[in-house]
């Protein structure tokens, strides 16, 4: 018997889901790619090297390869910095380029003078020795070379954003399952263009593909505070459950059928435990959805690092009486 049709999930959320496996958005004038894959080439600065020579104890190469980049103070400060590289498997166009910031490194060792090309590629032979991004000043125009037109447009994304092609994956179905788990996922959807049924059945059918590939494991997702005793999402800062509502915005709401209530916040992608250099935290049991507002306080501290901090924000407040020690009290 053919199984049903898998059901249109509604656009928003559906881009929404999509948007997790990419990386966050970046300026023109910086290296880092504007949203693009988490599983494209990753930029490694010289110093975090060793430490991201491998992307993990279990993935020994990264799936779209990496650029390590050299300060021009590391590398022209350093007689013998080809051999040093040499050393650790880095060799300069080949997978490493000098990067240019500030127009003192730019003046100081121009690498025109010295008869070097910017890069353009971001595998295989690289094309060049380095990339530039110098910022204008009010005397002189800013810098800008290597990986700068539209296609080529930055050299690669930021490390600590990478994620392999099937965990980027894992983590939208994982990531999908929990919104079907808000306490008012159905409604929700149904308030944003799907039938009952249609609904109903994507629900079911993703929470079973879930636990098919081996995710959703409900006492992992309590630990890490992404559901609660009641298998509800939650906010992984706050605690708060979730209401599916939050994942739409107001203004795509059908006319109509506006949830009036107003504590009802925008939804964004969780780290649980941030993400920082040297370790992959774009994974299915460190990614959940949380309150815009709980996602801007946590930033890149990730959630126990903020607890405390509030904590001691909390408890120096009552300890001066600006705070009474309860909510209770006046
Ligand atoms: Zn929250």
């Amino acid at each position: 018997m053919p199984r049903p049709r898998i059901h249109k999930l509604p656009p928003l959320l559906d881009r929404k889901i999509y948007k997790t496996g990419q990386t966050r958005g970046a300026d023109d004038d910086v290296i880092f790619q504007n949203r693009v894959a988490r599983s494209s080439t990753v930029l490694i600065p010289y110093n975090a090297w060793p430490q991201c020579r491998v992307p993990s104890t279990t993935e020994r190469t990264y799936e779209n390869g990496y650029i390590v980049l050299l300060s021009p103070t590391e590398y022209f400060a350093s007689p013998t910095i080809a051999e040093q590289l040499r050393a650790t498997g880095l060799a300069l166009g080949q997978n490493t380029l000098v990067f240019y910031e500030t127009r003192e490194q730019w003046n100081a060792n121009n690498p025109e003078t010295l008869g070097w090309s910017p890069a353009s590629q971001r595998q295989g032979a690289l094309g060049g020795q380095y990339v530039a991004r110098v910022p204008a000043t009010t005397a002189a125009p800013k810098i800008v070379r290597g990986f700068n037109s539209t296609t080529m447009k930055g050299a690669g994304i930021r490390v600590y954003e990478y994620a392999r092609s099937i965990t980027i994956e894992q983590c939208r179905s994982q990531l999908e399952a929990l919104y079907w788990m808000c306490r008012d996922s159905n409604e929700a959807a149904t308030s944003n263009g799907m039938t009952p049924d249609d609904a109903s059945s994507r629900r079911a059918r993703t929470l079973e593909n879930c636990q098919t590939e081996g995710l959703l494991d409900k006492d992992r997702l309590r630990n890490y505070r992404i559901i609660n005793a009641n298998d509800r999402t939650i906010c992984p800062l706050c605690l708060d459950e979730l209401s599916a509502h939050g994942f739409f915005s107001r203004m795509a709401q059908a006319a109509g059928r506006e949830v009036p209530d107003l504590t009802v916040t925008q939804l964004n992608l969780f780290h649980i435990e941030e993400l920082r250099t040297g370790v992959l935290n774009h994974r299915p049991y460190n990614v959940g959805w949380g309150h815009h507002h709980c996602n801007v306080v946590v930033k890149d501290s990730g959630v126990t690092e903020t607890l405390r901090w509030m904590r001691e924000i909390i408890d120096r407040n009552i300890r001066d009486g600006h705070l009474p020690a309860s909510n209770s009290g006046k």
